[in-house]
């Protein structure tokens, strides 16, 4: 196959990499945090009084519906230390997870940051003579809390929020088994293969094979470290060894790991060891984790072939290496650019790599694109 790929294919790669190399800057671990400041009735689960007193008890309709305040170091969360996610105790919209919360010693459960997608609104209180700024749950328009500028990590915001207002699910720690079971399930029918790459931000690379034809499930995670069950929180510290990687499912019949393997290299920069753009660390590693024989040759054939047609004008640093386990990231990590277009990061730094991707393989996006 690789033989017979034509150059003014790699024609346009080459063309294309001085503009990737100026967007492929992720700041993944420090800018992706965005606040919601939507201030339209964007609701979309309205129930009479009625209905939520009904549904709610006493406590919670007075603090969701009527905007009250429950006692300060009252909450039954302001404590909790464990692992999960924070959702609307009113319509199971999820708001937090644990790696957002902090102690912030105020009396109420508090969150330095919300899940992007623009879960919560906000809106001016200027009850009790204070300017303040309410946060409500955007699906059902219950009111949550307020945001503070002065929280103490780096997004400069405190999410104060009242533990009557959540609803608290542990995470689930068999997620990785059954990520396993469902591929094995999928790689069981012959024209159905899985492989799993790095290439820097799962983001951008996420975005990009959802849209090829034949792909039938793209997946964001952690692969090739040494610690298991990592969380997104640990995996950007680098110590733990795992590359940002995408799992991504395709039918052979439709598309083929040679043409993976193309949008691979079209959409990363493969020359900057443990670096993607701003994204500096192992855990941004060019790498090709291959499941059998066949996968390793093939990857070692397309890097040969770029390499002798000196697509790139550095030495390739792409690592080929056995694949072992792959950790799924938290569901907010999850089709992030599908929802979280209007982030000024997906706007700068993802669309321009959708965009890229889609002139060069103009002829194989799939048909229907309503899932993106
Ligand atoms: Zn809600």
């Amino acid at each position: 196959m690789i033989h017979q790929r034509s150059k003014p294919y790699l024609r346009v790669i080459s063309a294309l990499l001085l503009l990737s190399l100026f967007f492929t800057a992720c700041g993944q671990a420090t800018n992706k945090q965005t606040t919601s400041m939507k201030t339209d009735n964007n609701t979309t689960i309205q129930k009479t009084e009625k209905e939520w007193k009904e549904q709610l008890t006493p406590e919670q309709y007075y603090v969701l519906r009527q905007k009250g305040t429950e006692r300060a170091f009252t909450g039954a969360l302001l404590m909790n230390k464990e692992k999960g996610v924070y959702k609307c105790a009113a319509c199971g919209n999820e708001l937090f997870t644990d790696e957002m919360k902090f102690d912030s010693h105020c009396g109420w459960p508090s969150f330095d940051k919300e899940i992007a997608g623009g879960k919560i609104k906000t809106v001016v209180d200027t009850s009790y003579g204070m300017r303040r700024t309410e946060i409500m749950c955007a699906r059902c328009g219950s009111h949550l809390g307020h945001v503070f500028d002065d929280g103490p990590t780096e997004t400069g915001l405190r999410y104060c929020v009242n533990s009557l207002s959540l609803e608290f699910v542990k995470a689930d720690n068999k997620k990785e088994s059954m990520s396993n079971i469902n591929t094995n399930n999928a790689t069981a029918n012959a024209n159905v293969d899985t492989i799993t790459l790095g290439g820097g931000c799962y983001w951008c690379v996420e975005a990009v094979y959802k849209e090829l034809d034949g792909v039938i499930k793209v997946e964001s995670g952690f692969s090739g470290g040494k610690v298991d069950n990592p969380t997104y929180k640990q995996v950007c510290t680098g110590a733990t060894g795992h590359a940002e990687v995408v799992q991504v499912t395709y039918d052979k019949t439709k598309t083929s790991l040679d043409e993976i393997l193309k949008v691979f290299f079209t959409v990363h920069d493969p020359t900057t060891l443990n670096r993607q753009g701003a994204d500096v660390g192992t855990q941004y590693r060019s790498v090709i984790f291959y499941r059998d024989a066949n996968q390793k040759q093939e990857a070692r054939d397309v890097i040969a072939a770029l390499e002798k047609e000196k697509v790139f004008n550095n030495p390739i640093v792409t690592e080929v290496a056995p694949f072992d386990k792959f950790y799924i990231a938290e569901d907010y990590h999850q089709d992030y650019y599908a929802n979280n277009k209007e982030q000024p990061y997906c706007q700068l730094v993802i669309r321009p790599k959708v965009e890229k991707f889609e002139k060069v393989f103009k002829e194989r996006l799939k048909k229907n694109k309503s899932s993106l």
